[in-house]
């Protein structure tokens, strides 16, 4: 991820800078310190309105762990926020639903778990940095797995350690401390400040750091040695294209070879989607499905082997997520990865499952403003409702166990309701995300046909059989239907797109997996 600081002087010139940032990168952080007469709601409201995806870290450094460049001349103007203000502010960041609120290390243990408890009580939408700077060195290996310690352990989604380079060889104490996180599973940010430190700055991001700083034209940087974006993004193509994997000069110029990771696999549909589009894209490769037993060992096959992209269905699509160098941010908020996308090496985790069921609901209903019932607290409910959730729709979540639906409900801050109470909750759509209706049980539905007469849409994620009992019942009192069919060739395009770059032959996906699954329905018929 890339972030860009906001840094600017006055509202007004934080607002153009927003409207600057947020449509080009993956972050802005508002730096509330050095933003004068800077309006929370208003930056926030600014940054939500000019992009949805962008991410929002909310920060209010102290003055002893902020060193401005001085061709910036920040120092002047550097509030110095009491901790009672800069308390209210944090959590008014957490209410308006800021992507990441940063406090150091050295606000203590007391502060820490306030805002700890707070960002719980809204629903965890918010991560918590807890961040330490030191602007005058950098301090041994030791000491900074000490602080990563005390930062993890005071409650940490994201530890961000950020010291001072006085010599090149602090750079790589750096790395090595990104290695000691990742080692224990825990997202980090860190690199050196300074005209020394800029080495760190370029590498951190690709040796696993969380996220990097970096300014567009004209903007301010928020601390020394700070790089343009276009610098960065120079640096790394450079990087990444140097590395020596001499599997990839073996293949054959263009080719790429896909893999599906699961158990079991012996059902999916993917090989024969994504084979019939490489083909047609005229793509040298293969797609394969493998049943794995070890998660592990099967990421290290795909970066050993040179695989260019995987698939990841059922056990594997959270497990997988601590083997990778990278999670894309709507993989990290869903929770599960079901796509790898191999950059000579580096492995990065997405998830096209919310995409794919959003899009496919979209081809029949408007998301944004509706409210849709949930039906099933798995991982499929998950990317559901980060999927409406991201589209401006209200989910509702109803599922079987209280304690799974009531669990998906506080993560995502959304309503929850025990499947009996489904006849009492009034909604625009119904997407089941549950196995219930699936072959061998076709002939089941989740909800009795009485309770399907007020929706307009209904979408079953299941798709073999291709309509279930429920679409079929909704089609009778009058509803939309979307078979789950339809998400598994969205989502399978938009895997081939990350992978390969290139727009997915869709029509052609979907008439292949319609066919395949028409064929089976006939089987399964001529059993009965
Ligand atoms: P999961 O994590 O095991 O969750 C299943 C959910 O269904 C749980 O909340 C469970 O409720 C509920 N459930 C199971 N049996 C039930 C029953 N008899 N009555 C009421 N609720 C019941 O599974 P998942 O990974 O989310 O997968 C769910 C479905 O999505 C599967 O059929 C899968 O094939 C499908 N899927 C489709 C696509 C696509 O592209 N179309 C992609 C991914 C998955 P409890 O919490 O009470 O146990």
């Amino acid at each position: 991820m890339i972030c860009i600081p906001i840094v600017d002087a006055t509202h007004q010139e934080a607002l153009r800078s927003i409207e600057r940032s947020a449509p080009a990168e993956d972050a802005i952080e508002l730096r509330m310190d050095l933003i004068a007469d800077g309006e929370l709601p208003r930056l926030i409201a600014c940054a939500r309105r000019i992009s949805g995806r962008v991410r929002i870290i909310v920060t209010c450094r102290r003055r002893e762990e902020a060193l401005p460049p001085a061709s910036l001349e920040h120092t002047e103007r550097r509030k110095n926020i009491p901790r009672t203000m800069k308390m209210r502010l944090l959590k008014q960041a957490i209410e308006l639903g800021a992507d990441y609120v940063d406090i150091e290390l050295a606000e203590g243990e007391k502060s820490i778990s306030e805002l700890r408890r707070f960002c719980e009580k809204n629903g965890n939408r918010t991560q918590l940095i807890v961040s330490w700077h030191d602007i005058e060195k950098t301090p041994s290996l030791k000491e900074l797995k000490t602080i990563f310690n005390a930062c993890a352990d005071a409650g940490a989604d994201v530890v961000k350690i950020v010291p001072y380079a006085r010599r090149l060889g602090d750079n790589i104490r750096v790395l090595n401390l990104i290695d000691y996180a990742k080692g224990r599973h825990r997202k980090i940010i860190s690199m050196c400040m300074g005209e020394l430190g800029q080495v760190s700055r370029i590498i951190a991001p690709l040796w696993g750091s969380y996220l990097a700083f970096a300014v567009l034209p004209g903007g301010g940087k928020s601390a020394p040695g700070q790089l343009s974006v276009k610098a960065m993004k120079e640096f790394r193509q450079l990087l990444r294209r140097q590395q020596p994997f001499p599997q990839a000069w073996l293949l054959p110029p263009g080719a790429m070879n896909f893999i599906l990771v699961g158990n079991p696999v012996r059902q999916s549909l993917s090989p024969v989607m994504h084979n019939t589009a490489l083909e047609a894209l005229k793509i040298e490769g293969h797609y394969s499905a493998f049943c794995v037993m070890d998660p592990a060992a099967a990421v290290a096959g795909i970066r050993g082997m040179n695989i260019r992209g995987a698939s990841v269905t059922i056990p594997f699509k959270t497990a997988v997520m601590d083997f990778l160098d990278e999670i894309d941010p709507d993989a990290s908020a869903v929770g599960a990865v079901n796509t790898i996308v191999n950059e000579c090496g580096r492995l990065s985790g997405y998830n096209t499952d919310w995409w794919g069921l959003t899009r496919a609901l979209k081809d029949k209903t408007k998301i944004a403003g509706k409210t849709f019932v949930v039906l099933g607290a798995g991982g499929t409910a998950r990317s559901a409702v980060y999927g409406i959730k991201k589209e401006g729709g209200r989910p509702v979540i109803v599922n079987r166990t209280a304690d799974k639906g009531k669990e998906l409900a506080a993560m995502f801050d959304c309503p929850f309701y025990p499947l009996e109470s489904l006849g009492g909750i009034k909604a625009h759509g119904l997407i089941n995300t549950t196995s219930v209706g699936m072959y061998p049980q076709a002939d089941q539905s989740p909800v009795a046909p009485e309770l399907l007469t007020d929706y307009r849409v209904v979408m079953d994620v299941i798709y073999n059989p291709l309509c279930t009992r429920l679409l079929q019942d909704a089609a009778a009192a009058g509803a939309d239907i979307v078979s789950g069919a339809e998400m598994f060739v969205y989502q399978g395009a938009q895997q081939l797109k990350l992978w390969t770059g290139r727009q997915a032959p869709l029509e052609l996906m979907r008439k292949t997996v319609y066919e395949r699954l028409k064929k089976s329905e006939k089987r399964h018929q001529g059993k009965k």
